[in-house]
């Protein structure tokens, strides 16, 4: 699964940065650009900007930022691939060119106990009342229907099937049936293997003993960042050791990392930073860096 340059850039055209992130956080204007609390560190400033003259987001306070992907890879979780398609899906971006458009709706229902339910229909209203009368599913019979959330006019099933699936990934697949995964018992190992739930996959940055810092990355932070704590990280950590978590934020980019150290590194000096795959204490700059 692969979208082409083209295709990206038609999501990014279609979308209004500071009108995407409002949908999930408060924003203010303030001059040309937009405000607000960040919602990947306890921000109380504001500290978070949005710019749409750029088409960018920063945050002066944890240094995280980037485009409308960059923003919903870290707020829903996601991978890159699944930041376009969350954004294509939700945002019903040129369904024609993606594949999605077709003649019939898809729909998300609320359901009692914080479950869902995503269904593909081509006459709404008739299957509306089969669900909200206990004919619809088998999940809706078990879970009784509350409310219609979302329906999505003009799509076909792939669309239910792909929608279902990144409801997964951020909601977890044991709230969630629709699309090709409908099934109580549904054996998930291959669903599973898609979505990679509730990941703790990202960069963290540490402060260590005598203004020096660390920048890391791991499929697991937090037992990542334990062991530089105990002595048991790498060699630059063992000898300054850990003082304090400065940030840590979800990205399944490990460049995100290098880009990190390197910003680190311009601001306090090589002789007091190492991370990404530069650990050594007594390692050459590297050349990317001079
Ligand atoms: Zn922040």
């Amino acid at each position: 699964m692969y979208y082409t340059k083209k295709q990206i850039e038609l999501v990014e055209d279609s979308i209004k940065i500071e009108e995407e992130i409002a949908n999930y956080i408060k924003l203010k204007k303030k001059g040309s650009e937009y405000v607000g609390l960040c919602p990947f560190h306890d921000d109380k400033k504001p500290s978070f900007s949005v710019s749409p003259k750029k088409q960018i987001f920063k945050c002066w306070g944890c240094g995280i930022g980037g485009n409308i992907f960059k923003f919903i890879q870290n707020k829903m979780n996601f991978n890159f691939i699944s930041s376009v398609k969350f954004l294509i899906l939700k945002n019903q971006i040129e369904l024609d060119e993606f594949g999605y458009s077709g003649k019939g709706d898809v729909y998300v229902l609320k359901l009692e106990e914080g479950k869902y339910y995503i269904g593909y229909t081509e006459n709404l209203a008739q299957r509306m009342e089969s669900h909200f009368s206990g004919r619809g599913a088998k999940w809706t019979k078990e879970y009784k229907p509350l409310e219609i959330v979302k329906v999505y006019k003009g799509v076909n099933r792939k669309f239910e099937t792909e929608l279902t699936e990144l409801y997964m990934k951020k909601y977890g697949y044991r709230i969630i049936r629709g699309g090709d995964h409908v099934r109580k018992d549904l054996k998930f190992k291959h669903v599973k293997k898609k979505i990679n739930n509730k990941t703790n996959e990202g960069v963290y940055i540490l402060k260590l003993e005598e203004d020096k810092f660390f920048i890391g990355y791991n499929v697991n932070m937090d037992s990542a960042i334990d062991n530089h704590f105990d002595g048991k990280g790498c060699e630059w950590t063992k000898k300054y050791k850990p003082v304090k978590l400065v940030s840590k934020y979800k990205t399944r980019n490990i460049e995100e990392c290098k880009k990190e150290t390197i910003s680190y590194i311009k601001k306090f000096g090589w002789d007091n930073v190492r991370g990404y795959r530069w650990k050594k204490d007594n390692i050459r700059k590297p050349k990317i860096l001079s």
